[in-house]
């Protein structure tokens, strides 16, 4: 036998969705205030809101029939049609929430709107409406809620201890006021006033929530595309924790979880913090209602994201900025000054501390020798900023000794911003930064694309790039060469490429179309195919991304790069052929003082 159920049983059903404890109402209450468009919003709440919950607001207030609508399930001014869910740019639009309150508790609505000279005054418990009529109000809305569950004991008594449902009262409070910094709010608890926020910018309202400890600890993050914009603070990394509670993800000022987009976020702090911390932030994303569903649940603390790989990328390499940009980490990847060693992150522990023997004709015995003076000092050392001298020679009678009693070899150091001059014990080297660097940049790319160790860096604004026919056909041919390097490419038909992203070695700066064209070019110029593409991708990647002449290095950067050559399978020559340095001799130098003969 199948009964339909009673009104009031069929209504306390629904409600169990929506309102599941105090919290629950606070923040359905609060987000009707928002969506009023109230400046200033009052919330009382007594008895971890299980006595009394009321908000005030300075909004439009509803006229006598909406404001008996409100409680009707399903009543909402603020969506017409299916078509208006991709659309949202409200709080609420279910129109559930009033409706659901009203079954479960005693509730008194007083409301006016600007042009209505009297209030209307509707008290309903149960559903049951006991009183409508008119009373004295300023314009606005008031909603009280008293004795949430009176009439369902059941979920009465599955109500947690009194600070337990206070906290999460005041969790759903902050999350409103985080992301309406320019709405003022007061919440008081049991007469005790436990917030009085003025209309104040993000930061400070940020700060009053969280504490006024937090000031000092906060980076702000700040990135736009044209998909997204993301903006708000993240902690530093000495304020992550095991269990962080200040962690907020907003999307159009609607506070959302998201464990795949923390994982973006926390990836950014990489190396910053321990393994089992997680970072603090308060993130605000703004995108068109189109691109996001937040009719997911009830609740409303799960979004979907059309796009939500690109929102990953995008929020970590905000993060990675504002880490960068405030020297929490080293800025490597963002600031172009550094740029030239941005490629050498990863590997330029093993290339500094112990140099690759070298292996060109020559013996290692004899490169060894030659390039003494030349090696560079152990990691700590210049980790401190430090610039080390190279060691001090000690005279070897049987070769130089005759020339110099005492060799002394000093730091290399840089002349026109183009060379380096690198004494060496038998005299010194002309080094041609740009050659050397290109030779350096080479072998790296070669051992990458050997090693399959390569790390992507996603453009901010993917390009789209566009070749006639014939060249779509030879591009193609590259395409696996391009990725096992960190380009991320791709087809898009019609001979249409879309470039999401360049290899992380240097060239996130660069035009991404201007390196493809000239990785194309480059290719088909090699005729007679002398070069195998992974040649010839870094060849024209190194050519692309080394220093240039011109650029003023820092010693550091000197003493790096010359120890980086020296590491090289082949220093002498650049990829193209031509010699990355000169020696000169103290013979040689001493024949060209002699006496003219
Ligand atoms: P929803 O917010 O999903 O529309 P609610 O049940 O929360 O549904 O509210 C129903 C309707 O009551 C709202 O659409 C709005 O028109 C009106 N309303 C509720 N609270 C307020 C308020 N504080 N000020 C003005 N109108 C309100
Ligand atoms: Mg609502």
């Amino acid at each position: 036998m199948i009964e339909l159920l009673p009104d009031s049983i069929a209504n306390q059903i629904a409600a169990g969705e929506v309102i599941q404890r105090p919290a629950s109402i606070v923040k359905e209450l609060l987000e009707n205030a928002i969506d009023a468009d109230a400046q200033q919003i009052e919330l009382i709440v007594t008895h971890s809101g299980k006595s009394r919950i009321q908000v005030i607001d300075d909004g439009v207030g509803m006229d006598p029939q909406d404001a008996r609508l409100s409680f009707e399930r399903h009543a909402t001014s603020k969506i017409k049609s299916s078509a208006d869910l991709f659309d949202i740019r409200t709080m609420g639009f279910r129109g559930e929430a009033l409706a659901s309150i009203a079954a479960v508790a005693q509730v008194e609505l007083k409301t006016r709107t600007r042009e209505q000279e009297a209030a209307t005054h509707i008290v309903i418990e149960g559903s049951e409406v006991q009183k409508q009529g008119e009373c004295a109000f300023p314009a606005g809305t008031s909603i009280q809620v008293k004795n949430l569950f009176y009439n369902v004991p059941a979920r009465r008594k599955f109500l947690k201890s009194d600070p337990v449902e206070l906290k999460h009262i005041q969790e759903e409070f902050r999350r409103v006021a985080m992301a309406y910094p320019e709405v003022a709010f007061t919440f008081t608890h049991n007469e005790k006033t436990l917030f009085k926020l003025p209309a104040q910018s993000l930061k400070p309202r940020i700060v009053d929530l969280l504490g006024k400890n937090w000031a000092s600890f906060l980076l702000p993050v700040e990135e736009s595309t044209e998909m997204v914009s993301i903006k708000g603070y993240v902690g530093k990394p000495e304020k992550s924790r095991k269990r962080p509670e200040e962690q907020y993800f907003f999307v159009n000022r609607r506070f959302f979880k998201s464990g795949y987009l923390f994982h973006a976020l926390k990836s950014a702090y990489e190396g910053l913090i321990p393994k089992d911390h997680k970072p603090v932030y308060v993130i605000y994303l703004e995108m068109d209602p189109a691109q996001l569903d937040v009719n997911v649940h009830p609740t409303k603390q799960e979004v979907k994201f059309e796009n939500q790989r690109a929102i990953y990328n995008y929020l970590k390499v905000a993060v990675r900025h504002a880490l960068g940009k405030f020297q929490v980490m080293p800025s490597l990847d963002f600031e172009s000054e550094n740029r030239f060693f941005q490629g050498d992150s990863g590997s330029s522990t093993s290339s500094k501390g112990k140099a690759r023997p070298p292996q060109p004709s020559q013996s290692d015995e004899d490169w060894a020798q030659f390039l003494e003076g030349v090696r560079p000092q152990p990691d700590e050392e210049r980790a401190a900023g430090e610039f080390i001298l190279s060691s001090k020679v000690q005279p070897d009678s049987e070769s130089e000794g005759e020339l110099f009693a005492e060799p002394t070899i000093s730091a290399p150091y840089q002349i026109h911003r183009s060379y380096i001059i690198s004494p060496i014990r038998s005299g010194f080297l002309l080094i041609d930064q740009s050659l050397a660097h290109e030779r350096i940049l080479y072998e790296k790319y070669l051992k990458m694309l050997e090693e399959q160790d390569v790390q992507t860096q996603r453009e901010l604004y993917p390009t789209t790039v566009e070749f006639s026919a014939g060249d779509a056909q030879i591009f193609e041919q590259m395409l696996p060469t391009l990725t096992s390097l960190g380009f991320d490419i791709e087809p898009f038909g019609a001979n249409t490429f879309i470039l999401q992203g360049l290899p992380a070695m240097g060239l996130l700066d660069s035009d991404g179309e201007q390196i493809l064209l000239q990785l194309l070019d480059d290719y088909k110029n090699d005729q007679d195919n002398q070069l195998s593409i992974d040649q010839n991708v870094s060849t024209m990647l190194a050519r692309t991304s080394c220093i240039k002449k011109g650029k003023e290095l820092a010693a550091e950067e000197i003493e790096h790069l010359v120890s980086q050559l020296f590491a090289c399978e082949e220093p002498t020559y650049s990829p193209g052929g031509r010699p990355c340095f000169i020696t000169y001799t103290l013979k040689d130098l001493q024949k060209k003082f002699s006496k003219k003969q």
